[in-house]
């Protein structure tokens, strides 16, 4: 074993689920899942107390509270970066404690298998949790002795896991990521070991137990029947139960009140068909935002447990047209994707040629004021600056100005969310910047320029300069703290730093928009119509500094241009570069 590959095998991979976790890591190039002393694989994500007051986690516990439904926890996980609390065991838990003793007992099977003290790891989160949520999921792994390396999204584990066993296939992935309680789609393009995450979007209460309550509720109101509330678990597990088989057969039976009845497939998708259409508007904002269409995808990669539902399987087909033709387990791709990460926090040789890009989830913009209809400031309108699925690292900014003539000070509120009101919005951030009234002789008083810069880590620069004088004032919003060192917060600042130019700042943006002017010159009627309309087009994307359009608008201005510009190529290539 070379030095980097003993290292890779001491950070290990967590998939932290709704219903089941696993705990995986990476070895001689190759990821595995490590099994637990029962010999599985998947340890049930439930916490509950033994009459005796031991703490019993994962089987253990998911039977004690069959039969014992007041006894532990289980789904907390949705409950995480909430102030929900849970009472068990004559003491109070929260979803970030109970979450940590899942993640001791996954240090615990790991340090066992491993035969080592095992202390870091790469857990996966939803890639629709907001901060709160993945910042409680960094508390629960430092209470459990566990120092995150790196919080990875489900979906771009899985289709880390399918690029690592496809590495020469070029593929438009749709992750399709269903599990106990989450619901995330992804769009990733992979190429030549390049993962790269084009747009993501979630639900995150809508999962398979969504599916076991409609059928639970279905039954009882057809049947007209309620049982004791205690036996609920143990109905609940019967329907758990016919749930899971109807994924294999078209009919099962199920004892009701004392009776055998029939329960058929097409029962099961007329009961749960409210839940089913929750699926469509997801994965509708997740292809817009890319920008493509369902028919541009090459493949479906399934993921989570509730996956395995003929109805989901159905859904696919009606509104993607396509299924999946992926042959990795949707219970185990996203460990065996996080042991890959693991595997590149450590540097491991074997997966050196992977590149792993990512966008940000949510967008990220300032509280501003809007004059009233008496001239009056209202306050409160969300100022979006980095939209979501905006490809990271990335770098964007946007002028404000100041409401009255001698207003000397802006409060600049950062928040995360896609509401039109900040108040229906995450507050994450806040700093305040004086000096903005006029001074004698200064040129454009009252304005400012908020830069973002944000990177893959989560760490968020607030850059406002105040444009008069030019002084700038930084805020360093740390999005998942506990996860960084102060050297490692500067080293991701200072990489922030070559991309903070506007782009119509930038030398080839420059020469193309004066090739465009010096053209313009030469032109006459519809032909100068036509360069002027390109270059109002290159000069909006410049503006949106979307890298996309950016690109898009000056690959059509060039072949507009290229022309005038033959005969000076042909004289002197190398002078006539394009720009
Ligand atoms: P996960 O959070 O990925 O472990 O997914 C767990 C969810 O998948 C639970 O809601 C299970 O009921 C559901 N699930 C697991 N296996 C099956 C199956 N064979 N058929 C239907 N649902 C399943």
């Amino acid at each position: 074993m070379t030095r980097k590959n003993r290292q890779a095998a001491r950070v290990i991979g967590i998939d932290l689920g709704t219903t089941n976790s696993l705990v995986s890591h990476f070895q001689a190039g190759v990821p595995h899942i490590l099994a637990n002393e029962l010999g599985e694989e998947l340890t049930p994500s439930v916490v509950a107390v033994a009459a005796d007051g031991q703490v019993l986690v994962g089987r253990a516990a998911r039977d004690r509270l069959i039969t014992e439904p007041g006894s532990g926890c289980a789904f907390f996980k949705r409950d995480m970066g909430t102030s929900a609390r849970y009472h068990f065991g004559g003491r109070e838990w929260s979803p970030v404690t109970c979450s940590a003793a899942i993640l001791a007992e996954m240090k615990r099977i790991a340090s066992l298998r491993l035969g080592t003290d095992v202390t870091q790891a790469v857990i996966t989160v939803p890639a629709y949790f907001h901060d709160a949520q993945r910042q409680a999921t960094v508390e629960a792994a430092k209470i459990a002795g566990l120092k995150v390396e790196r919080i990875i999204n489900e979906p771009t584990a899985a289709a880390l896991a399918h690029g690592y066993r496809n590495p020469d296939q070029e593929t438009r992935l749709l992750v399709f990521d269903i599990g106990g309680g989450t619901f995330d789609v992804t769009l990733l393009e992979i190429f030549d070991g390049v993962v790269e995450v084009k747009s993501t979007a979630g639900e995150s209460r809508l999962g398979g137990e969504d599916y076991t309550d409609a059928l639970c509720q279905w039954l009882e109101s057809k049947h007209d029947w309620k049982p004791d509330p205690r036996q609920q678990g143990l109905w609940r597990q019967r329907v758990e139960t016919a749930k899971r088989l109807l994924a294999s057969r078209e009919s099962v039976e199920i004892d009701i009140d004392g009776s055998t009845v029939a329960l058929q497939r097409t029962d099961f998708a007329d009961a749960t068909a409210a839940i089913t259409a929750r699926l469509r508007p997801v994965i509708t904002r997740c292809l817009r935002d890319a920008g493509i269409s369902a028919s541009d995808l090459d493949d479906v990669l399934l993921v989570g447990g509730a996956s395995r539902m003929p109805v989901i399987r159905d859904f696919i087909i009606e509104n993607l047209s396509r299924l999946s033709s992926s042959k990795v387990d949707p219970d185990r791709v996203v460990a065996l994707g996080a042991a890959i990460q693991a595997g590149l926090c450590a540097s491991d040789d074997a997966v050196s040629d992977l590149v792993l890009t990512d966008v940000c989830p949510h967008t990220l913009g300032v509280e501003m004021a809007k004059p009233g209809v008496d001239g009056r400031p209202i306050p409160g309108f969300f100022a979006p600056i980095i939209d979501r699925n905006t490809t990271v690292p990335t770098s964007r900014s946007r002028l404000f100005h100041t409401m009255h003539p001698d207003q000397n000070i802006i409060e600049v509120q950062v928040f995360q969310g896609e509401a039109r009101l900040t108040r229906d919005n995450q507050a994450i951030g806040q700093i305040t910047v004086h000096g903005v009234r006029q001074q004698p002789g200064q040129q454009r008083p009252g304005e400012v320029e908020i830069r973002f810069s944000y990177d893959m880590n989560g760490i968020l620069e607030v850059e406002v300069t105040v444009l008069s004088s030019g002084r700038k004032k930084t805020l360093v919003i740390e999005q998942r703290p506990g996860c960084l060192s102060q050297a490692e917060i500067d080293e991701a600042v200072l990489r922030l730093q070559p991309l903070k130019f506007h782009p119509r700042d930038l030398l080839p943006n420059r020469a193309r928009l004066e090739r465009a002017a010096r053209v313009y010159l030469e032109l006459v009627g519809p032909a100068r119509e036509h360069l002027n309309a390109v270059t109002d087009a290159f000069e909006s994307a410049l503006e949106s500094q979307d890298a996309l359009l950016i690109k898009q608008s000056a690959a059509v201005l060039d072949t507009f241009l290229r022309p005038f510009f033959e005969h000076e190529r042909e004289a002197d290539p190398i002078r006539h570069e394009e720009p």
